[in-house]
């Protein structure tokens, strides 16, 4: 048998306490970071790499590209807390509580998510009819 987690409506928190409530301070466990659009296949080949490792996300939204990377701050607390509270970065200071990943998933308006090297491949087949052929350039150039 599985016990459910049941979380807090957070419409129903006012923003003050809203933080404190939040399960796993959902804001603090990860990081993106803004790529140029990918394009061709050695651009698709690139983020394959880079999904190849654990942990590794990208996705497109209407601003564009972004890396994630799953990893929480090594200042979130057991608690949920900051552990750096009055000298924390000002990207955290300016994050909002208004409207936050508490609220919705931010992958819901992703135009584009691809969690795992396997979903990026699949998509670059049916993006690239040659996608197999992206190495034969370099072929015979390579010493062993
Ligand atoms: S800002 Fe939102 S996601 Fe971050 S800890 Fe507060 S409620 Fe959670
Ligand atoms: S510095 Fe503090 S507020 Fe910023 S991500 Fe880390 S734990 Fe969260």
């Amino acid at each position: 048998m599985s016990a459910k987690r049941s979380f807090p409506d957070p419409a129903a928190l006012a923003p003050e306490v809203k933080c404190s409530r939040c399960p796993g301070s959902r804001c603090c466990t990860y990081v993106t970071q803004a790529i140029d659009t990918p394009r061709s296949m050695a651009d698709f080949d690139i983020l394959l790499w880079q999904l190849a490792h654990r942990n590794v996300e990208v996705y497109q939204d209407e601003d564009g590209w972004y890396l994630t990377f799953l990893t929480p701050c090594r200042f979130l607390e057991a608690d949920g807390r900051c552990g750096i509270y009055p000298t924390r970065p000002q990207i955290c200071r300016d994050h909002s509580n208004d409207w936050c990943e508490f609220d919705a998933d931010p992958a819901d308006d992703f135009r584009h998510y691809f969690r795992t090297y396997e979903e990026l491949d699949a998509y670059c087949r049916s993006r690239f009819r040659n996608w197999d052929k992206r190495f034969e350039k370099g072929r015979g150039k390579r010493k062993d």
